[in-house]
């Protein structure tokens, strides 16, 4: 799949993307991270060598959207667009999607779960191929996607709280909060499964995401109850808006561990998806490919 229109306003200068937020560096690199302590043996070894590029890399689909117009709609899929059942009527494939919405419709309101589809087959091709370089980037971009497709804001067009009056959320609850808590979250450790429908599980994915959204702008609105302007905002800074320690503590608090949760269940996933594409390639032996570093 590939699209065509980019999903930009274009400013004097300035280039916004609509929708075009990414959970934070920090959040994608410690999720590919690990990931890699999810795949099992054989596989696991070709992972641990490649954990630094796996790491690093976690951030590139966020980094191309600065120069690729195209690349923003990747990242959200708006599901609230497409009615009351969205699940029901949204077609699991690119081509029946675009068949049925039109692809421009698809680009406006976001590809996130296409993308993982398209990734995850070329991953596996890359592993019948033995093709290293391939097999760690698309390893990098599926950790990357299938991350964003874990973040309630990333499913909705309320994707930073503007339409209810709470913009700035999108950060708190993506960036804000592992950033302060992420150390001490829990690591896992093999386990990884083979995925029988992929693209089911992507969609699975996105409508358990999609279903905390009400819980995300609820629970901010009520922890904000609590607090005085001055008690909940630290001066903007380049124009962000930013949160003070003890906001950021109350909203964690008030989710119940909801980020952690969802961040290690990306991590699960994605070593479940990396897992698939090598066995679906007919478990190639990868302990001899040279390695990047
Ligand atoms: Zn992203």
């Amino acid at each position: 799949m590939r699209r065509i229109r980019p999903v930009a306003l274009i400013l004097p200068g300035i280039i916004i993307y609509l929708n075009a937020f990414s959970l934070g560096f920090y959040a994608h690199k410690k999720i590919n991270r690990m990931a890699v302590y999810g795949v099992p043996a054989p596989l696991a070894g070709f992972y641990k060598r490649n954990i630094e590029y796996i790491t690093i890399h976690a951030v590139d689909p966020d980094k191309k959207k600065f120069i690729d117009s195209a690349e923003g709609p990747h990242h959200f899929i708006n599901i609230d667009h497409y009615g009351s059942h969205p699940f029901d009527v949204l077609p699991k494939y690119w081509k029946d999607a675009a068949k049925r919405y039109s692809e421009d419709t698809l680009n406006k309101y976001g590809t996130l779960p296409w993308e993982v589809i398209y990734w995850e087959n070329k991953l596996t091709d890359a592993f019948k191929k033995k093709d290293l370089n391939t097999i760690l980037r698309a390893s990098a971009n599926i950790g990357h996607y299938v991350a964003d497709a874990h973040v309630p804001l990333h499913t909705v067009a309320n994707y930073n709280g503007q339409l209810t009056g709470q913009e700035g959320i999108h950060a708190l609850w993506e960036s804000a909060i592992s950033e302060a808590f992420g150390d001490t979250y829990q690591h896992i450790n093999g386990g990884a499964v083979y995925l029988k429908d992929p693209a089911a599980t992507i969609w699975n994915i996105l409508k358990q995401t999609y279903s905390l959204v009400p819980i995300v702008l609820i629970k901010e609105k009520e922890v904000s109850t609590h607090f005085t302007k001055s008690e909940k905002y630290l001066p903007s800074k380049n124009n962000k808006i930013r949160y003070t320690p003890a906001y950021i503590a109350a909203y964690n608090r008030a989710l119940n561990g909801m980020v952690e949760k969802q961040l290690r269940s990306s991590a699960v996933d994605v070593s479940n998806f990396w897992y698939t594409a090598w066995v679906n390639a007919g478990q190639p032996d990868v302990s001899k490919l040279r390695d990047k570093h």
